[in-house]
């Protein structure tokens, strides 16, 4: 069975200013998820300078991980936690953070970003990326890419080296290569856990109920695996990014959230940074991460309480499920999810690492 601390230290934190909650990231992981669950709304930690997660979807279930994945889980975000961590420790931008960390997770095939993105409905990739900075509200996309091996690095050209904020297709592909992005075929992406997804998909929408049963999803499967990554720096500058493969069997050419500014991602300095996942049409008719921002800044809600009014409350009924990490100007950090399961970790500015992947290290709905 799982501890959900990598690092696990006791640390002191001070109450962010107008919240109530009594939540303390010193806690044993279950124990204070269990805390969490019996008084929504309350942080996940505070004094968060970075976090990571690893997609919402079916929750990884700890009789049935093996040692090797689930230690395999954790590695893939605590690696992406460093690499940002590595950034803000040399003085380095919130912006270069959440792209050195969602570009680690691009790379592991484990997840459905980069290396080891989901198949269409007609057994091609398209990936879709977003990047936003929170100081001036710069951001960059792109979506439908088929040939960048990692697209939040093609979102991050299309904000600082274009005058557009979305390039979607070919062109995105080959703004990314006439920049000298590394490019590479369709094989790259390849993932036999992938290919299984969708032909357990296909046989499924063919009705043969018999042939899907005899496909179980491995464990891997299971979480979508959408990556994203929200952070803040020395200068108190907030940053969010995030990259996908999108669902498993989409139609051609579909484009989910993720690349969507104020659906899968937003940041603004002195509100919110906030990386979303789960299901894309739904969080772009509820303008997710926007919408989190907003209730901040305008509703005078805090972090927490506006993150699980949109996830939890408001998407639900619009007949979605799924999560976000938000990450608020004070350290306030929470990753409520309505999805039974949301991969994710978290670095405090003393070097605290926590990962979550299973359900009773971050019970849904909270
Ligand atoms: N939100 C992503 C999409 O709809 C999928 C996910 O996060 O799992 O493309």
């Amino acid at each position: 069975m799982a501890t959900a601390a990598v690092v696990a230290t006791a640390i002191a934190v001070p109450q962010a200013e107008g919240s109530t909650s009594t939540a303390d990231s010193s806690l044993p992981a279950a124990q204070h998820a269990e805390q969490k669950a019996g008084g929504k709304p309350a942080p996940d930690a505070r004094d968060v300078v970075l976090a990571v997660h690893g997609g919402a979807g079916t929750a990884l279930d700890p009789a049935t991980t093996s040692p090797e994945l689930e230690k395999a889980y954790r590695d893939g975000l605590s690696e992406a936690l460093r690499a940002g961590q590595k950034v803000l420790n040399r003085g380095g931008n919130s912006t270069d953070a959440v792209q050195a960390a969602v570009e680690r997770l691009e790379d592991n095939p484990l997840f459905n970003a980069g290396k080891g993105a989901v198949f269409n409905a007609d057994a091609e990739h398209e990936l879709d990326a977003s990047i936003m900075r929170g100081s001036d509200l710069k951001a960059g996309a792109v979506a439908g890419v088929r040939n960048v091996r990692n697209p939040i690095q093609a979102a991050r050209l299309v904000m600082d080296k274009s005058n557009h904020v979305m390039l979607a297709g070919e062109g995105a592909d080959d703004f990314a290569a006439q920049h000298g992005l590394k490019t590479v075929t369709q094989d790259y992406y390849f993932t036999q856990a992938r290919w299984d997804a969708l032909m357990k998909a296909k046989a499924a929408e063919a009705g043969d109920t018999n042939a899907a049963k005899s496909k179980a999803l491995p464990a891997d499967e299971q979480s979508k695996g959408t990556v994203g990554a929200v952070a803040i720096d020395r200068k108190k500058d907030l940053a969010a990014a995030t990259s996908t493969g999108g669902l498993t069997n989409k139609l051609p050419g579909r484009v989910g959230d993720s690349p969507i500014i104020g659906a899968g991602t937003y940041a603004k300095n002195g509100v919110v940074a906030a990386s979303a996942t789960g299901a894309g049409e739904v969080f772009i008719r509820g303008a997710a991460t926007s919408t989190i921002s907003n209730l901040i800044e305008f509703g005078k809600m805090n972090v927490p309480q506006a993150a699980h009014q949109v996830i939890v409350k408001r998407l639900p009924q619009l007949g979605g499920t799924g999560g976000v990490i938000a990450l608020g100007p004070d350290g306030t950090f929470d990753a409520p999810h309505s999805s039974p399961g949301m991969l994710h970790g978290y670095l405090t500015k003393d070097g605290t690492l926590v990962t979550r992947i299973f359900p009773d290290e971050s019970p849904a709905n909270s």
